[in-house]
């Protein structure tokens, strides 16, 4: 009888291989047929071709165990391979997370691919890749120039590590958002999450050092859970107030002001995974008055000033525990420390006569090669025609033209 269940077990779990196997099979064909729209997608495509090849070799080889306990099983114990056939199972689970992860690649692929079928769209998926991969100068060091950065068109902002240890990870941006180039400094934030993996062990290690004991000691008295708290500072919050400062500190005023849009809400207070919106700006803002220069001054208090006026109408506690100000500030001292001078500063000048040729519109006066992507969304966001889309199409052909060169 224990001979049987052992039996039926074994092709349980050889149907469920044969079922993953099917799967992977169908993302395979997939792969196959979407077409080699630019380099960066095309080298996606190898990767996940390749991903998908090494599952199907993982799922061959527990196939291959499986049949072995199979013929072993009448010599050995039935308690022994009892537990080999659960630790089997806890590997075709393990293959089962990961085939489902692939096959939402595929669909995230598929939206893309039809998306890039109008040439628009796909001129400015180029054009939003150059703009990317040009940001590896700007802030070198600080992203790996060998990684893959691929941008993907789908219905929200967000980045995916899921590939990041064939070296490649993806940023998403939502197509409603594609022609609006001010909005693609927004990817900022997602870059920013790719930053803080890199940089993971040191802010941990900081904040652990100079915010944690922040967290306890000014805890309201009777308050539930500070570890349960700390977790989630360190799961989630400390992730987003680093990539929040990671696009100032790329985008500087422009990013926040794109920022605000975005992130808009009903209840500034309100956090959930995401640090309240108050937090956000507070930081965001906090840090760009300790390194803007003169420059940027007066954008800076347009900005400052709109949102604190705005703020004042809500009744809603500002920054209340757990992120009060001692807390933030904390944090934005050791993004400082850790990231140094802003590299927006050093293109103060082309932003600033960019923005007067943008105001004017007078956009022909921008020479294909003469500025880079960068420097022309910065000022676009700090100009009053960024939505104006004739004006965004003017540029956004001007970034894809010097793609090519
Ligand atoms: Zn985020």
């Amino acid at each position: 009888m224990y001979c049987d269940t052992k039996n039926n077990t074994n092709v349980f779990m050889q149907n469920i291989i044969t079922d993953l196997l099917a799967s992977l099979r169908f993302a395979k064909e997939n792969v196959r047929n979407f077409p080699d729209l630019y380099d960066e997608f095309a080298i996606l495509k190898e990767v996940i071709s390749k991903e998908i090849d090494s599952e199907v070799l993982r799922l061959h080889d527990i196939q291959k165990v499986l049949d072995l306990l199979k013929q072993i099983s009448t010599c050995f114990k039935s308690r022994k391979i009892t537990g080999l056939l659960s630790m089997v199972a806890k590997h075709i689970y393990v293959s089962k997370l990961r085939t489902q992860i692939i096959n939402s690649i595929i669909h995230l692929i598929h939206a893309h691919v039809s998306i890039c079928s109008t040439k628009t769209y796909k001129n400015a998926i180029i054009a939003l890749q150059y703009f990317i991969s040009c940001l590896k100068e700007i802030v070198d060091g600080f992203l790996e120039r060998s990684v893959n950065i691929v941008c993907l068109a789908s219905n929200d902002y967000f980045y995916s590590p899921v590939l990041k240890k064939r070296n490649n990870i993806i940023l998403s941006i939502p197509a409603r958002d594609l022609l609006k180039l001010w909005k693609w400094v927004l990817m900022f934030h997602e870059l920013g999450h790719y930053f803080f993996e890199l940089k993971k062990d040191e802010f941990l290690s900081r904040f652990r050092e100079s915010v944690s004991p922040i967290i306890s000691d000014s805890a309201p008295t009777g308050y539930a859970s500070i570890s349960g708290l700390q977790k989630i500072w360190e799961e989630h919050w400390l992730c987003e107030l680093i990539s929040d400062l990671f696009g100032t500190y790329l985008g500087g005023v422009s990013f926040t002001n794109a920022f605000v849009v975005e992130v808009f809400q009903d209840n500034p207070a309100r956090y959930t995974t995401h640090p309240p919106l108050d937090a956000r700006m507070y930081s965001q803002l906090k840090y760009l008055g300790s390194v803007c220069n003169k420059v940027f001054a007066k954008d800076l208090n347009i900005i400052r000033s709109s949102w604190y006026e705005f703020r004042k109408k809500f009744p809603s506690t500002y920054l209340a525990y757990p992120f009060t100000s001692r807390i933030l500030d904390e944090i934005i001292k050791i993004f400082n420390e850790v990231v140094g001078n802003p590299p927006f500063l050093n293109f103060a000048h082309d932003i600033l006569r960019l923005r007067e040729i943008i105001n004017e519109n007078k956009i022909d006066l921008i020479k294909n090669g003469e500025y880079k992507p960068y420097e022309i969304l910065l000022a676009l966001c700090l100009s009053k025609q960024r939505n104006n889309l004739i004006v965004n199409s003017q540029l956004l052909k001007i970034i894809r033209a010097d793609r090519q060169l």
